[in-house]
């Protein structure tokens, strides 16, 4: 009897001490995640100190010199850097994010979250698409603009004449529908058709819609060849105007005759900022550009319309032989840097094997000697095809510099999500991030790790408005890079650009391990970020 009378008692008493274990072991092991032994770059551009992170749930609990207690998962970074998820605010990442959910070629890089619509261009309304985002189960943040080009050509077609006040009413309501879907801007696009069909005063109606709802404005610029410095104007005045923050979106400056003029249009934006004009810029680390044959190489007017008409200029002999002559000076003074073999092409979807081949070689094949005028001619026949992007070697280093050490500089990669071996895409994809911390700063010294790291994330989200990310503080949202300063290098070059960087070893986003070891993980905690107005 008395053992039998004792049982319950026993097991109680053993039930309140397993209870109490387990209490104290939540609160000294509370979290799910530490770092140990690292060395912090913040974000802020702040020099490097050694601390210990730890992380609870999809938040950073604590930073300190020395953690304590336990986690669940205890990381040595001993000899490494942490900083913040990198943040892209330039992508194209929707070719290819459904065949790849990883976006593998960005996170080994770093990068946490990425931003889509650029250049003008995004699904319009943006709801239903960012819907199938979530659905994917994708392992970086993602978030978007909405398109000028894109609302433009829903409410007016691919026209190259004014808005009517009733389109332009039409087209802001758009505008309004993706703030409130989502996005975090406005992204413009004028050197793409048709985007190039829009005079300044319509897109700054449509940037003060977006500034209204706290949107930013983003902007692949008119001309980044002769007319860079009115374009950068341009760009500077939407801000201005239209009375929200501006972006000099992949700056550069395209052909040999226009090299050095990166002087100019960086003393524009001191000015603009000198005078409370809140305009900025990103730029990816390379001296080719890449886009599609048609928009490079063909002058806007003969790209009005849908492609059957594009294709009817193309036929008559003498619109084809005026679309040719543009073609060649394209070729000699802008994209083409004054020679054919500098247009590689990335991508035809009607002919994998021209991808690597230069525009000089499939002259040749065409049976012609690759003079300007031939290599005109082969182009025009290459959009005659099918279309096909390519790769432009007309950017020079000097520039490239120049623009990196601007302060108001951020990177973004102009990259997308490419499925591993498939064409030849630009190596941005798979290398800009790494390039910047291995190339940049580790061997041209160009910029110290802290600023490049400043301008690969804090930067970002203070410009796109995340303000829960891109610093490692406690209370921020746990996206997290862990990376050896001196191993970390790209290695996808322009001749094999399918190659993963290295030197990163441990990505952490929303407080999940999605790299590590070498290998992407299981888990895909990738959210999407919704802008200011989204209801
Ligand atoms: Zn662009």
């Amino acid at each position: 009897m008395p053992r039998r009378a004792q049982t319950p008692l026993i097991a109680g008493l053993s039930l309140i001490l397993v209870l109490g274990i387990m209490t104290v072991a939540q609160t000294q092991a509370g979290y799910d995640l530490i770092i140990r032994n690292g060395r912090i770059v913040d974000g802020t551009g702040n020099p490097w100190y050694r601390g210990e992170i730890a992380v609870t749930g999809d938040t950073i609990a604590k930073i300190a010199r020395t953690v304590e207690g336990t986690a669940a998962r205890v990381i040595d970074a001993g000899g490494l850097t942490v900083s913040p998820g990198f943040i892209d605010p330039h992508t194209h990442a929707r070719r290819g994010i459904f065949e790849v959910p990883t976006a593998e070629n960005y996170v080994r890089q770093g990068v946490t979250t990425i931003m889509e619509g650029p250049d003008g261009g995004s699904p319009v309304p943006l709801k239903p698409f960012l819907e199938k985002v979530a659905a994917a189960r994708i392992s970086p943040n993602w978030g978007m603009f909405v398109g000028q080009g894109s609302v433009r050509e829903q409410v007016m077609g691919n026209v190259d004449r004014k808005a009517t006040p009733a389109e332009i009413e039409r087209m802001k309501e758009l505008v309004r529908q993706g703030m409130r879907d989502g996005a975090f801007g406005l992204s413009t696009g004028l050197f793409y058709v048709p985007g190039s069909f829009t005079p300044t005063e319509e897109v700054i109606e449509l940037a003060r819609t977006a500034g209204e709802m706290g949107g930013i404005h983003i902007s692949h610029m008119r001309d980044e060849a002769s007319k860079i410095v009115e374009s950068t104007l341009e760009t500077i005045r939407i801000g201005e105007e239209g009375r929200l923050p501006t972006q000099v979106t992949h700056h550069k400056i395209i052909g040999t005759a226009n090299w050095g003029r990166s002087a100019e249009t960086l003393r524009l934006v001191d000015e603009a900022r000198a005078r409370g004009v809140d305009a900025t810029i990103d730029q990816y680390p390379y001296t080719a550009s890449s886009t599609s044959i048609q928009a490079a190489l063909m002058p806007r007017w003969a790209q009005e319309g849908a492609r059957p008409q594009v294709l009817s200029r193309l036929k008559d002999p003498d619109t084809r032989a005026k679309i040719k002559a543009e073609c060649v000076s394209l070729i000699r003074n802008e994209r083409g840097g004054g020679d054919p073999r500098n247009i590689v092409i990335a991508r035809c979807g009607w002919d994998g094997s021209l991808a690597g081949k230069n525009l000089s070689d499939i002259t040749r094949v065409r049976g012609m000697e690759p003079t300007l005028e031939n290599a005109a001619e082969a182009a025009l026949w290459l959009v005659e095809q099918g279309g096909c992007s390519g790769i432009f070697h007309a950017i020079s280093e000097d520039d490239l510099v120049r623009i990196l050490r601007h302060p108001a500089t951020m990177i973004g990669s102009d990259g997308e999500v490419p499925v591993f071996g498939q064409a030849n895409p630009h190596p941005r994809s798979y290398g800009t991030f790494a390039r910047v911390l291995g190339v940049y700063v580790r061997e041209k010294r160009v910029i110290a790790l802290e600023e490049a790291v400043r301008k690969m994330t804090s930067a970002t989200a203070q410009r796109i408005g995340l303000p829960d990310r891109g610093v490692l503080r406690a209370g921020m949202k746990a996206d997290i890079a862990i990376f050896d300063a001196a191993k970390i290098r790209d290695t996808a070059t322009f001749e094999r650009p399918h190659s993963y960087a290295e030197g990163v070893s441990h990505v952490i986003v929303n407080g999940q391990l999605v790299f590590e070891g070498g290998k992407m993980t299981a888990a895909r905690p990738g959210r999407v970020l919704y802008g200011p107005a989204h209801r």
